[in-house]
C-alpha cells in the first residue's frame, strides 16, 4: 500500500512536471508566430563584463533582477534605478498585493522590499537607486509621468551610463509608466544605446502581450532588434532571484521557474533619429 501510494506521488509529480515543460514548448512557439524577429542581431553588451557603465530602469523592487538576473551578474558596473521604491503614507490600507505577500499590519511592506532588492543587488555586485514614487494600490492621485521622466533623467546626468536598459512595459500599469517615461528620455537624449527587456513573470505567463507591446512600439515609430546575450554568459543558481520572498510568494513562483525562462533584451532606437 505504501508503494502504491509512493508511486502514484511520484506519477503526478512527473505528469505536472511534463505539463510545465509542454507549457514553455508551447509559449515559446506560440509567440515565434505573432512576430517575426527579422532584422539584424545587434551585439550591444558585449564587454560590459570589462567596461561601460549600465543603468537599469525597473519599476518595482524586483523587476531589474527578476528579468535581467543573468546580465546584471555579467555587466561590471551596474546601477539599477527602481522609480515606484516610496512608502506608503502613514495609517494607509495595506495594499491588496501586500497581503497576498504575506505582510503584516504591523509591518513596514516598503522597508522589507527595500531590504531583499540591497540583498539581491548586493549579490550581483549592483548598486541601488530608490525612487520615492508611490506604486499602484498605494496611490490616491494618478502617477505623474513628467515627474518619473524627471527622474530618469537626473539619474541618468548623475549616474552617466554608456548602456541603458528599460522594461517593454508588459501587463502592469506601472510598467507601461515607466516604459514610456524611458523612451522619451532616450529619445530626448539620443541616447545611442537604448535596451528594454521582456519582464518576467509576464513574458511567460502572457507571451502574446510581447508581441502586442513589440508591434506597438514599431508603430510608433521604434526600430527593435534582438539583443544577443554575450557568449559564457551564466544563468546562474537564481539566488538573486530568490532574495525577493515576499514577491515570490505573492506571485506564486519559485526563483527557479522564474529564472527558467531565457532572458529576453531588445535594441531600441527610433526611425526619426536616423533621418536626422
Ligand atoms: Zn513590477
Amino acid at each position: 500500500m505504501r508503494e502504491a501510494s509512493r508511486t502514484f506521488a511520484g506519477s503526478r509529480l512527473s505528469k505536472s512536471n511534463e505539463r510545465f515543460f509542454r507549457a514553455i514548448k508551447e509559449s515559446a512557439h506560440r509567440e515565434s508566430l505573432l512576430v517575426d524577429e527579422g532584422g539584424p542581431v545587434t551585439e550591444g553588451f558585449v564587454d560590459l563584463d570589462i567596461g561601460g557603465r549600465l543603468l537599469v530602469i525597473s519599476p518595482h523592487l524586483d523587476d531589474a533582477v527578476f528579468s535581467c538576473e543573468a546580465l546584471l551578474r555579467y555587466a561590471r558596473d551596474v546601477h539599477v534605478l527602481t522609480i515606484f521604491g516610496g512608502d506608503p503614507p502613514p495609517g494607509a490600507p495595506m495594499a491588496e498585493w501586500d497581503v497576498q505577500c504575506g505582510f503584516g499590519a504591523d509591518m513596514n511592506v516598503m522597508e522589507v522590499r527595500r531590504e531583499e532588492d540591497a540583498r539581491a543587488l548586493s549579490m550581483l555586485g549592483a548598486t541601488p537607486i530608490w525612487g520615492d514614487e508611490l506604486q499602484e494600490g498605494y496611490r490616491t492621485d494618478p502617477a505623474d509621468r513628467d515627474r518619473i521622466v524627471e527622474l530618469i533623467s537626473s539619474t541618468v546626468d548623475s549616474v552617466r551610463p554608456s548602456h541603458i536598459l528599460f522594461p517593454l512595459g508588459l501587463s502592469h500599469h506601472d510598467h507601461l509608466l515607466v516604459a514610456e517615461a524611458s523612451e522619451v528620455v532616450a529619445r530626448a537624449r539620443k541616447l545611442p544605446n537604448a535596451f528594454v527587456y521582456a519582464e518576467r513573470p509576464y513574458a511567460q505567463r502572457r507571451p502574446r502581450v510581447v508581441g502586442q507591446r513589440r508591434h506597438a512600439l514599431r508603430a510608433s515609430g521604434a526600430l527593435l532588434f534582438s539583443e544577443r546575450l554575450p557568449r559564457g554568459i551564466h544563468r546562474g543558481d537564481h539566488s538573486a532571484i530568490r532574495c525577493y520572498a515576499t514577491q515570490l510568494r505573492g506571485l506564486r513562483m519559485s526563483a527557479f521557474r522564474m529564472g527558467f525562462f531565457r532572458e529576453r533584451y531588445w535594441h531600441i532606437s527610433w526611425r526619426d533619429e536616423q533621418e536626422s
